[in-house]
C-alpha cells in the first residue's frame, strides 16, 4: 500500500469512528479531498486509491488539473471564494460550488450552466461565527437566500458550508441548528442534504455536530508546499 492509500484509509477510519461515536450511520459523512497546491500526478494517485471527490480553491490551478485529468471520473468541487467574474468557468467545469454567498452569484451560475449539463450543486457559505471576513453571508440572511436560490432552474441547492475559526465547536453546533431551521424555506426540501464543515484538524468535532461532508487536505496529502502568490 502506498502512502496516499494509507493516509486515505486512516482518514476514512477517523470519519467512521467519529460517526459511530456520534450515534450516526458509519457512511453518513462524505470525504472531500482538498487538493489545492497538489500536482495532477498526486491527484491521479489518490484517485487510484479510490477517491472520487476533489476540492480546489484556485480557479486557474483547478482548470489545469481538470484538463490534465479529464479521462478520470472525478467529481470536482470548488471550495474557494467565488468572484463574480469567475462564475462562467465555475458553472461549466465543476460539479459543485461551495462558496455561494449572494443571490447574484447563484443567478449567474444558474444562467451560465451548460444546457447539456445536469444542475450544478451548490452550497451557501455562511460566516457562522462572525469572523472579520468578506466571505460568507450572515446567518440571518440564509433563510431568504434559500427561498430565492432554491427556485433557480440550473442549480441544485444542497446545503450550507462553513469555515469557522479553529477550536470553536459551538460554531459547528450553530451551523447545524441553522441548517435544520432553514430547510422549510427550500422549494425542493429533498435536495437539502449537505452540511459541509470540518477540516483535517476538527473533522471529529464537526461530525459530532452533524457535518455530512468534511473537506480534508493536510491529513490526506501532508503539509502543503507554501504557495508563492
Ligand atoms: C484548504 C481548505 C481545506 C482543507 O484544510 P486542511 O486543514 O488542509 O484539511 C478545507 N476547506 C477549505 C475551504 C480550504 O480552503
Amino acid at each position: 500500500m502506498n502512502m496516499l492509500q494509507q493516509s486515505r484509509n486512516q482518514v476514512l477510519v477517523q470519519i467512521e469512528t467519529a460517526c459511530i461515536q456520534a450515534g450516526r450511520e458509519a457512511d453518513a459523512v462524505q470525504l472531500l479531498a482538498v487538493s489545492k497546491t497538489q500536482p495532477s500526478s498526486v491527484l491521479a494517485e489518490m484517485y487510484q486509491a479510490g477517491q472520487r471527490a476533489f476540492g480546489e480553491n484556485y480557479l486557474q490551478e483547478a482548470l489545469e488539473k481538470i484538463t490534465a485529468l479529464k479521462e478520470l471520473e472525478i467529481e470536482w468541487h470548488f471550495i474557494g471564494h467565488v468572484q463574480r467574474n469567475k462564475t462562467k468557468a465555475l458553472a461549466e467545469n465543476f460539479a459543485w460550488v461551495h462558496g455561494v454567498d449572494r443571490l447574484i452569484i447563484a443567478e449567474r451560475l444558474s444562467n451560465q450552466r451548460g444546457d447539456n449539463q445536469s444542475a450544478l450543486n451548490i452550497c451557501i457559505q455562511v460566516n457562522i461565527d462572525g469572523q472579520d471576513t468578506k466571505d460568507g453571508c450572515q446567518p440571518e440572511e440564509v433563510a431568504e437566500l434559500v427561498a430565492q436560490i432554491s427556485q433557480l432552474p440550473n442549480v441544485r441547492l444542497r446545503g450550507l458550508m462553513v469555515i469557522p475559526a479553529p477550536n470553536n465547536p459551538q460554531a459547528f453546533a450553530d451551523a447545524k441548528v441553522l441548517f435544520d431551521a432553514v430547510k422549510v424555506q427550500h422549494a425542493h426540501p429533498e435536495d437539502w442534504d449537505t452540511l459541509s464543515m470540518g477540516m483535517s484538524g476538527d473533522m471529529t468535532e464537526a461530525i459530532a455536530a452533524g457535518s455530512t461532508m468534511v473537506r480534508v487536505g493536510t491529513a490526506l496529502f501532508g503539509a502543503r508546499p507554501k504557495k508563492d502568490v
